[in-house]
């Protein structure tokens, strides 16, 4: 199983991520989470990515590309992967392309989560707080939504001209979004 899940900053990307993963016995490999480990750690890596990470804007394709690439070819990886994060622009569809084909699979769905942009800055003012992320400020907050519009949204597009994308309401509690989205996957969610 290879997995996309995509949506703006906030859409519950990774409260997701992990509770389908699991179902299908994939890792969820989230972009965002490995960078943040990195600036912890302080690795050259983490280095690299904090101005931009704390900006609200992208870490530079060739950065972002290679770590992608490594994570994947780490053997838990082989049954299939579900990323969260990644791809965030058309390069980056390119080249996570070049590394699906290279290991002879396919891409088996997209999994869109929408939610009301505005409603979104309430709930991660609210994670700033009990979380603690740099970037959950309210200007970085609108950059990051304003990033993901201009660069990522249209990568939509780009899958749906695949037929491989699930939009799915991601607004309401936890379990009844990861309900739809497990319906939409055509699967049985186990209660
Ligand atoms: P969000 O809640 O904004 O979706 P993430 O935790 O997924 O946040 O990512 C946090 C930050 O990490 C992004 O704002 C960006 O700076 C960086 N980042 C994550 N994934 C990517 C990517 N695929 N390409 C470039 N930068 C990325």
């Amino acid at each position: 199983m290879r997995l996309i899940l995509m949506g703006p900053p906030g859409a519950g990307k990774g409260t997701q991520a992990r509770v389908i993963a699991e179902y299908f016995g994939v890792p969820a490999i989230s972009t965002g989470d490995i960078f943040r480990a990195n600036v912890s750690q302080g690795t050259p890596l983490g280095k690299k990515a904090q101005e931009y990470m704390d900006a609200g804007e992208y870490v530079p394709d060739e950065v972002t590309n290679l770590m992608v690439r490594a994570r994947i070819d780490e053997p838990d990886a082989e049954p299939g992967f579900l990323l969260d994060g990644y791809p965030r622009t058309l390069a980056q569809v390119e080249e996570l392309d070049g590394m699906i084909r290279h290991t002879g699979h396919e891409l088996d769905a997209v999994v869109v989560l929408t939610v009301d942009p505005n409603e979104i800055v309430e709930r991660l003012l609210n994670r700033a707080q009990t979380d603690g992320r740099t970037d959950d400020t309210e200007d970085v907050i609108r950059r990051r939504q304003e990033v993901y519009g201009e660069q990522t949204e249209p990568l939509i597009g780009v899958y749906r001209g695949r037929g491989i994308v699930h939009e799915i309401d991601g607004m309401g509690e936890v379990d009844d979004v990861t309900k739809r989205i497990f319906d939409a996957l055509d699967v049985v969610s186990q209660s």
